[in-house]
């Protein structure tokens, strides 16, 4: 078996070989769903996953905008389209500095599997720019989302390509965007999610990838008679998955001890309850501030520069934040100290290295595509609104997430049970591939 997978990643190497994240995660997919593929006549010498890795349209473009001081800046952006076998392309849009093809592309093929696993009719997709928002003015990041989407527009639609947020988007982009998009296109359609609730958004979206997650973390947990009670919680990030995450685990009465931002972490011995979080939510996302004025206004709180959280003891981690941040070291020490359940809110955030540490000593661990889908799931019921014409109230949609959540957590099981553990990597691999792959088989060669 091994000698068909490294053939394969051979191949696939010899086309990608200077985009390092993208080939993780295609071979973290290949690793797992190449022996499946073998064993099944019906996928066997398809060259199925040799199709998938292959973006069905990369779009590149300039990304012309004046600055406030009056100087013209060029930025990148890209929309990777991956693949549209069991519905319209879909995901989110990434601003920030190190956005890439690689990055973008791993996004994209993550994507594809993970809307899949959501059961909605959406295929996968992902773009993005170099550009920071961080420091920018409101004004600037509206010249650069408006001259972002004059090139994007001619790309996209409800029924072709439907971008989202996802790190440096969040509801400030996303209006920008989708006003350039209706003034250029003179139609008001659902052509992006995650929109303000009064012009087209889902109730709950905002919330739904951070509570996902922990649905995740609580379906696994439940399946052996546990729960969320007490547990100590650390969680990365600081941002919408982080903090809606959080709240959630505030709910079931966890303790949350951490937050992070790139600049370093804060640990809360005390816990981090609603109030703080709403303190974390005004410096955040109204002041845009660093996550170290919380440990200045709370003082049993400390401040870690630079440093990530996973070195402080705890029940659950969910990586919140972005790839590759649990790496094989924090791995073994979060183990070490007592860390039995990883749900993970962002993309790949765990290295192959530290999910390798997590299979050996049985921790329950869901992958991303798996246990963060509750955002783009929530996308897909924006769309399925827009399309009504219609609006869910908020118990409607969070009761379809919890079920969405339930299922994808089910699909896991049926692909990667084993003898005294479920392989989640392995089974979401699996069932988001059997998906993509029949509707391919299907539709020919196209
Ligand atoms: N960026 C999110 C993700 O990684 C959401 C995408 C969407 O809502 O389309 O799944």
């Amino acid at each position: 078996m091994n000698k068909v997978i490294n053939e394969f990643l051979n191949e696939v190497n010899r086309r990608n070989s200077h985009e390092p994240e993208f080939m993780q995660a295609v071979s973290e997919v290949a690793s797992t769903v190449l022996p499946y593929i073998v064993s099944k006549k019906i996928y066997h010498g398809k060259n199925i996953l040799l199709r998938m890795v292959e973006p069905e349209r990369v779009i590149m473009f300039r990304v012309p905008w004046v600055d406030d001081s009056g100087e013209i800046r060029v930025n990148r952006g890209y929309r990777v389209e991956m693949n549209s076998a069991i519905g319209p392309y879909k995901g989110g849009l990434r601003f920030h500095k190190s956005v890439n093809l690689s990055i973008l592309k791993f996004l994209a093929f993550e994507q594809v599997f993970k809307n899949a696993l959501t059961t909605l009719p959406m295929g996968g997709g992902k773009g993005g720019s170099d550009f920071d928002p961080k420091d920018k003015s409101d004004a600037e990041v509206m010249r650069f989302c408006q001259s972002f989407m004059t090139e994007l527009f001619r790309h996209i639609g409800p029924n072709r390509d439907i971008p989202a947020g996802d790190i440096g988007v969040g509801g400030r982009e996303i209006g920008f965007l989708f006003g350039q998009y209706k003034k250029l296109k003179n139609e008001f359609t659902g052509v992006l999610t995650g929109k303000g609730v009064s012009w087209g958004g889902s109730l709950i979206r905002p919330e739904a990838t951070g509570y996902g997650t922990v649905y995740f973390a609580q379906n696994m947990l439940e399946r052996v008679g546990d729960n969320l009670e007490n547990k100590q919680v650390l969680i990365s990030g600081s941002g919408n998955v982080a903090q809606y995450a959080a709240e959630k685990c505030i709910m079931l009465n966890a303790k949350v001890l951490t937050l992070s931002d790139s600049s370093g972490f804060i640990h809360d011995p005390d816990g981090i309850d609603i109030e703080k979080l709403n303190y974390v939510m005004k410096i955040k996302n109204v002041e845009r501030q660093r996550i170290s004025k919380y440990a200045d206004k709370y003082s049993q709180a400390k401040y870690y520069h630079n440093q990530k959280p996973w070195s402080i003891p705890c029940h659950v981690a969910l990586p919140c934040a972005t790839e590759n941040e649990i790496t094989e070291s924090n791995a073994k020490e979060l183990i070490l100290n007592g860390c039995f359940c990883v749900s993970e809110g962002a993309n790949m955030p765990s290295t192959p290295t530290a999910i390798k540490h997590f299979h050996q000593a049985k921790v329950f661990y869901a992958p991303g595509k798996a246990s963060n889908a509750g955002g783009v799931a929530v996308s897909g019921l924006e769309m399925a609104q827009n399309s009504l014409r219609y609006n869910w109230t908020r118990e409607e949609v969070d009761l379809r997430l919890k079920k969405i959540m339930k299922d994808i957590h089910d699909s896991c099981i049926v692909y990667g049970k084993q003898k005294n553990y479920v392989n989640y990597e392995k089974g979401a691999n699996i069932a988001g591939f059997v998906k993509v792959a029949d509707a391919m088989l299907a539709q020919g060669v196209v």
